[in-house]
């Protein structure tokens, strides 16, 4: 078994509720998931809405590859609504695979760890608020990267039960 590290982002639509629902449709188990978080969209030229974030930690069988985990994360955003379009428009839902592991990857559609991941306040925040020591593939750890996104807004808006319910 490996854990997995996901970042979900939706900023069109009922967001919570796309975010609990793309979460469940994964169908794989839920080690942990953080609080949701409000951001201002970043790294797009185009006005759009605030996003809600969260990180989820899964627990990922060792028959499933990580090219197939996010095939199962970009089936699950296009089954929710994803429209793709260039320049980062608002979307009903955005799955990131951020960590497989330890698995470092440079493959032309999977990079591992996700190149974002070091750089984004919406990112750090949730998975450090799951896994307050998480390591790189190098060993080096996550927590000392979120002082440098302090001029980013993101706030936490909820608790961490957002997930664990049964009807939207
Ligand atoms: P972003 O998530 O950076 O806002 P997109 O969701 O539009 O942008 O980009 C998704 C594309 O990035 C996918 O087509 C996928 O092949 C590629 N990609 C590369 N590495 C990863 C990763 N670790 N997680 C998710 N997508 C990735
Ligand atoms: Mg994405």
């Amino acid at each position: 078994m490996t854990e997995a590290a996901i970042g979900l982002g939706a900023n069109l639509g009922a967001r919570e509720a796309t975010l609990r629902r793309g979460l469940w449709s994964l169908g794989l188990p839920v080690l942990a998931a953080s609080s949701l978080y409000e951001s201002r969209p970043v790294e797009t030229e185009i006005a759009q809405p605030n996003y809600l974030n969260a990180v989820a930690i899964l627990l990922v069988p060792d028959r499933m590859a990580p090219g197939e985990l996010l095939a199962r994360l970009l089936e699950t955003e296009a089954a929710l609504g994803r429209v793709r379009a260039p320049g980062k428009p608002p979307r009903t839902l955005d799955l990131d695979l951020l960590l497989f592991g330890r698995l470092e990857l440079a493959r032309p559609r999977l990079t591992l760890p996700h190149p974002g991941l070091l750089r984004r306040r919406f990112v750090l925040e949730p998975l450090l608020e799951v896994r307050p020591q998480i390591q790189l593939p190098d060993g080096r750890q996550v927590a000392p990267y979120l002082a440098a996104t302090r001029d980013q807004e993101v706030r936490r808006v909820t608790g961490r039960c957002w997930w664990w319910r049964t009807a939207d």
